[in-house]
């Protein structure tokens, strides 16, 4: 098994119409959107929701108000300002940090602590493959643990089922959840888009792969719209031995399917896609 994660050093380089295009085309693959601040995966692949669960990475402290004598011991040694000793005291798990301090501090045993739900992790039945994906709760942190999360699922149903590739949606930019979605991967397919900051995108993209050891290549998106700079990024990248497998035209077409939620089929884009499948299945053969 395979395992392919599409990149772009930033959001809105056209990173999951790609993948949705090649979820179609890479029959019998498990499919994971690991984008989990922003999930959009499952809005061009769609399919009947088979699990959900809760994501919990942390925990928060509860305060019962009628075990607690008011001694104050909590508010003095709690660094994150959480509690709060007014008509009733309490916490606010919002700041609480589940240090775990102040529970193991309570002389009346007046504070648990308990799980925090920091968002969702759903499994989805496709005609392109098992999705898995995910979604983070408004100001949660601990996506890269999400991330972790939804790779462990993915790859061990696609272990399971004898998948031959697991194709991964990854987060925009170079951050945690990046880092968690290269983690272990074969092929990292770099969307970049012709344009002076798309380039250094790529080049900071580039650089994480090399770190991390994991083969890159590249597909530029909308390469019509500035010939010049994909031209640039083509020596760029022959220049730095990272195989180019695609140029993808801009095509209004692909606009219009996926504002009625349906991924790339056809047109312009609809082929050079095909064509970057190919290329990417060659690089997969080895
Ligand atoms: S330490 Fe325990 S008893 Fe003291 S104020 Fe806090 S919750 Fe109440
Ligand atoms: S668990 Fe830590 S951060 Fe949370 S209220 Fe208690 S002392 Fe403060």
């Amino acid at each position: 098994m395979k395992e392919v994660v599409v990149l772009s050093g930033k959001g809105g380089t056209g990173k999951t119409t790609i993948t949705a295009a090649l979820s179609r085309l890479a029959a019998g693959a498990v499919l994971a959107d690991c984008d989990v601040d922003a999930p959009n995966l499952h809005l061009l692949v769609h399919g009947r929701r088979v699990e959900e669960h809760d994501f919990i990475a942390s925990r928060v402290a509860l305060l019962d108000p009628e075990r607690c004598d008011r001694c104050g011991l909590c508010k003095k040694i709690c660094r994150f300002d959480a509690v709060s000793m007014g008509e009733s005291p309490s916490i606010d798990a919002l700041s609480c940090e589940g240090c775990d301090l102040c529970a193991r501090m309570c002389p009346s045993n007046a504070i648990t602590m308990v799980d925090k739900v920091s968002g969702r992790w759903m499994v989805t039945d496709t005609p392109n493959g098992m999705l898995f994906h995910a979604r983070l709760g408004p100001g949660e942190g601990n996506s890269g643990k999400l991330v972790n999360l939804l790779k462990r699922r993915a790859r061990r149903h696609a272990i399971g089922s004898s998948a031959p590739l697991l194709l991964i949606d990854g987060p925009p930019g170079i951050g945690c959840p990046t880092i968690a979605a290269l983690s272990g991967a074969d092929i990292a397919l770099l969307v970049a888009e012709p344009t002076r900051s798309g380039g250094v995108d790529l080049e900071r993209a580039l650089s994480l792969c090399r770190q991390m050891d994991v083969q890159p290549v590249l597909a530029i998106n909308r390469w019509d719209l500035h010939p010049e700079v994909a031209e640039e990024m083509e020596v760029f990248a022959k220049r730095e031995g990272v195989p180019l497998l695609g140029r993808i035209p801009f095509d209004e077409e692909v606009y219009r399917r996926a504002s009625s939620g349906l991924a790339v089929e056809g047109g312009a884009a609809g082929r050079a896609t095909e064509l970057l499948w190919e290329g990417l299945q060659a690089i997969i053969r080895g």
